[in-house]
C-alpha cells in the first residue's frame, strides 16, 4: 500500500481503501447469499455543502459495496423531535443495519441527545455511549472511523507498534480520544496534546508516531517531526487558492515534514479515503451482529 517518493514514504489511504472496499465487498456477496442485505441509513440536516459532498459519497459506496443505502434529507429548520421520530423508525427497521446522522447538527438540535437514540447496535459511526463506553475499557464494539481508518494504516505500514511513542494532537470526541485509546491497545505509550499543551513542538518530537487532529492549516511543522517517525495527518482543511477556487490541506506541513518524516499521510488521498471504507466496515459488522452472524474484523 506504500509508494516512494524522494523523501518519505507516501502512505496511500485511496489504494488502502479501496482494497479495504473490496474485501468488504466480497463479504456482502457472501452474506447476500443467507438472504441479508447490509442497509446503510443516513440522516442530513440542512444544507452545509462539505456535508452533502460527504453524504453523496457514502451514499455512492454503499451502493458500490452491494449495500443498500437509505438517504434522508431533512430541512434545516426540522425539530429535534420530528428527527428523533425519523431515528426511531429507523432502528425499527429490519432493512436498516447502520444509522449515521451526519455532523454538524443545527445549532437547535442537541446531538448528543440525538446520537444517543440511535439503536447502538445500529451505531456505525461508534459516537454512542456505549460504544465509547467499550472502547475506553478495550471490549468488543464499533469504533470510530477515521481513528479506525488511521489505525489500520499504522498498522499495515508499521506492523507491530507496541513500545511506540505516540502523540495524539486535539483531544475530540470523534477523533483525538478514541484515536489514543485505540493506540493504547497496540500498546503504544501514548500523549494526548491539546490547546494547553505546553512546548508542543517538542512534545511532538519525542513521538515515533504523530497524529495532527487539530483543525489548523498546516500547523505542525516540519521541524517538530523526529526524522523518521510516522505521521497521520486527520486534518481536512479547505483553503482558498486565491483563483476563486478552494484547496485541501492537513493539518501538517506537508512539504516540510514528508522531508523529515519515515511515512506520512498526504491530504487529500490519506486518512479521507479510509474513513468511509471504514463506515461499510461498521456497517457490515452491525449488519452481522444484528443477525447472529459471525463478525467480520478489520
Ligand atoms: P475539533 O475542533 O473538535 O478538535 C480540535 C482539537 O485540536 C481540540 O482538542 C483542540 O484543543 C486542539 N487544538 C486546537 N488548536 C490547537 C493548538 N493550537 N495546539 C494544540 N491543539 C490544538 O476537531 P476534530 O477532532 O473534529 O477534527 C480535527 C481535524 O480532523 C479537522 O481538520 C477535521 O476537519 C478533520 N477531520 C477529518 C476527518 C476525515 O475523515 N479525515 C473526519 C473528522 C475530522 P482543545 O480541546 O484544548 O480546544
Amino acid at each position: 500500500m506504500t509508494t516512494e517518493n524522494v523523501m518519505s514514504t507516501v502512505i496511500d489511504g485511496k489504494a488502502f481503501a479501496a482494497k479495504v472496499r473490496s474485501r468488504i465487498a466480497a463479504q456482502v456477496a457472501e452474506i447476500k447469499k443467507q438472504g441479508v442485505t447490509p442497509g446503510l441509513a443516513v440522516v442530513l440536516v440542512g444544507e452545509d455543502p462539505a456535508s452533502q459532498v460527504y453524504v453523496r459519497n457514502k451514499g455512492k459506496q454503499t451502493i458500490e459495496a452491494g449495500m443498500q443505502s437509505f438517504e434522508h434529507k431533512l430541512d434545516a429548520s426540522t425539530s429535534q423531535a420530528d428527527l428523533m421520530a425519523l431515528v426511531d423508525q429507523l432502528n425499527n427497521d429490519d432493512s436498516v443495519h447502520g444509522i449515521l446522522v451526519q455532523l454538524p447538527l443545527p445549532d437547535h438540535i442537541d446531538e448528543e441527545v440525538v446520537l444517543n437514540s440511535i439503536n447502538f447496535d445500529k451505531d456505525v459511526d461508534g459516537f454512542h455511549l456505549t460504544n465509547v463506553g467499550r472502547l475506553s475499557i478495550g471490549a468488543e464494539g464499533i469504533v470510530p472511523c477515521t481513528p479506525l481508518g488511521s489505525i489500520m494504516m499504522l498498522k499495515d505500514h508499521l506492523g507491530d507498534l507496541s513500545g511506540l511513542n505516540a502523540v495524539v494532537v486535539g483531544r475530540s470526541n470523534i477523533v483525538g480520544k478514541p484515536m489514543a485509546a485505540l493506540l493504547l491497545q497496540e500498546n503504544c505509550t501514548v500523549t494526548i496534546a491539546h490547546s494547553r499543551t505546553k512546548d508542543l513542538p517538542e512534545v511532538c518530537k519525542a513521538a515515533d508516531i504523530v497524529i495532527a487532529a487539530v483543525g489548523r492549516p498546516e500547523m505542525v511543522k516540519g521541524d517538530w517531526i523526529k526524522p523518521g517517525a510516522t505521521v497521520i495527518d486527520v486534518g481536512i482543511n479547505r483553503l482558498d487558492s486565491g483563483d476563486g477556487k478552494t484547496r485541501l490541506v492537513g493539518d501538517v506541513d506537508y512539504a516540510g515534514a514528508s522531508s523529515v518524516a519515515g511515512a506520512i499521510t498526504p491530504v487529500p488521498g490519506g486518512v479521507g479515503p479510509m474513513t468511509i471504507a471504514c463506515l461499510l466496515h461498521n456497517t457490515m459488522q452491525q449488519c452481522c451482529r444484528l443477525n447472529g452472524l459471525e463478525i467480520p474484523q478489520a
